[in-house]
């Protein structure tokens, strides 16, 4: 149904040397100026600057025009969302009316849609250098109740790695929440979905390339029973729990009044407030809430670019960090950024963060929230950082455009020259991308047809 299936590049030599990068960051402060060696899938050893691996190596990939970091690593995103960019009706409005806006045209979506869509976006974040993607799933409508099994699909074929999200709306206007009640689905369907998606394509462990997280919208969408239960079905499979929180004003009105809480009381209230949770935007948490969150372990995707489209507010990353949150990079919805991409929005972590906490926030940390934080966000210690026995999930830049021209320090430039492209990314010892591009990837067809979608889907047609 689909014409651009890639053929898979040929797999890695057993052992390749990337050998004497331009710069590395390794994110956990590791020498690998000499580069790293792959092997099996793994980075089997860092070289040290001026170093030579230990064993031979069959083949060598001379990186001495590539910066080298982990690959990028994205923990919120809505890829049916790249259908409704820059849609006029909401390019200028805040969170609920967006929504609100949006909910019809979205209650439309079809499988072809959305296959469409997970393709355009996945496509976006591998060029863009991320390896790894989390997206919220949370429409259902009637004819799309396996989205996730779509979205599994291309995943597989695109090669990359994912955690899917089998999200939930359960709270409908009429009930007192914001979607229609087209877009909504009733309890027992969700859980018994919800347990057949995480049975069917859940990989525990290291090296996994796709694993479902369950993840009810948001406390405007669902009901505390969905909340709850989703809760014990996620312990009981031992899957991630995710859900957008704290992130409007509006949205903590809304959970006073119908709760009679603050944001972080109702995820404690719904037996959300542990190390199994990580939470999109988490933006307005007073100071004892963020203790709390650190003390539970619970993770913040950070979502800079969409909380300044939609103005929703700054998250206060470095003080969620300094109390033990983890936190990772999301790109969110394209109908929220609108662009899907991972070392953009580290630049635009970089520059929200100085603007809250002074110039002093360091290049490494921003790279650090979209590598490590972000790894750590999804719960993989196999991925997020060069060192030995990890995942070998590469992204490479080349600083040979224009808008590097005259810069000095190579991996300062990546963010503040702006790159917006990787030249190589590799995953699980694969390269996915090669001189800028995804080979076997039609990249003007598959646009042409999620264009035509995206007019249809919102003509109603
Ligand atoms: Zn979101």
């Amino acid at each position: 149904m689909n014409a651009s299936t890639h053929a898979l590049t040929d797999p890695a030599p057993s052992r390749l040397w990337i050998k004497d990068p331009l710069a590395v960051f390794t994110a956990n402060g590791l020498d690998a100026r000499g580069g790293l060696v792959v092997a099996d899938g793994r980075i089997s050893e860092l070289v040290p600057a001026g170093g030579a691996p230990a064993q031979p190596c069959q083949e060598v990939f001379d990186a001495g025009r590539h910066v080298l970091l982990p690959g990028l690593v994205n923990t919120h995103h809505h890829f049916y969302q790249t259908l409704t960019r820059a849609w006029a009706p909401v390019a200028d409005a805040p969170l609920f009316p967006w929504l609100k806006n949006l909910y019809p045209v979205w209650a439309r979506l079809t499988p072809e849609d959305l296959e469409l869509a997970v393709e355009v976006a996945l496509a976006e974040l591998l060029l863009s250098g991320c390896t790894t993607a989390a997206d919220h799933h949370y429409l259902f409508p009637a004819g799309l109740q396996e989205a996730i099994d779509v979205e599994v699909a291309v995943v597989r074929r695109m090669g990359m790695r994912a955690t899917l999200t089998r999200g939930s709306m359960s709270l409908g206007e009429d009930d007192g929440g914001l979607p229609p009640r087209s877009t909504v689905q009733r309890a027992d369907a969700i859980l018994a979905d919800s347990e057949r998606v995480i049975r069917a394509y859940h990989e525990p462990g290291d090296g996994a390339l796709v694993q479902i997280a369950l993840a009810p919208c948001s406390p405007f969408s669902v009901t505390t029973e969905i909340m709850a239960e989703s809760a014990a079905l996620a312990e009981r499979h031992d899957v991630r729990l995710h859900t957008h929180l704290a992130e409007t004003l509006d949205e903590e009105e809304f959970c006073r009044q119908r709760f009679g809480l603050r944001t972080v009381d109702y995820l404690e209230s719904v037996g959300w407030l542990g190390d199994r949770t990580w939470l999109g935007h988490g933006i307005h948490f007073d100071g004892a809430e963020i203790a709390r969150l650190g003390a539970a372990g619970t993770a913040v995707a950070h979502c800079p670019t969409s909380n300044m489209r939609l103005a929703s507010g700054t998250a206060r990353v470095l003080e969620l960090e300094d109390a033990g949150v983890p936190v990772g990079l999301g790109v969110d919805g394209s109908a929220s950024n609108d662009a899907s991409n991972m070392i953009l929005e580290a630049r635009q972590a970089l520059y929200l963060q100085r603007l809250r906490y002074g110039a002093q926030v360091p290049v490494e940390r921003a790279l650090g929230w979209a590598t490590r934080g972000s790894a750590a966000a999804l719960g993989r210690s196999d991925l997020g950082q060069l060192a030995p026995g990890l995942q070998a999930d590469l992204a490479l830049f080349t600083l040979d455009e224009l808008r590097f021209s005259g810069s000095h320090d190579p991996l300062a430039a990546l963010l503040l020259c702006g790159a917006d492209r990787a030249d190589r990314v590799m995953v699980g010892g694969r390269w996915r991308v090669v001189d800028g591009a995804i080979p076997g990837l039609d990249v003007p067809a598959l646009a042409a047809r999620h264009s035509a979608a995206a007019r249809r889907l919102v003509a109603g047609a």
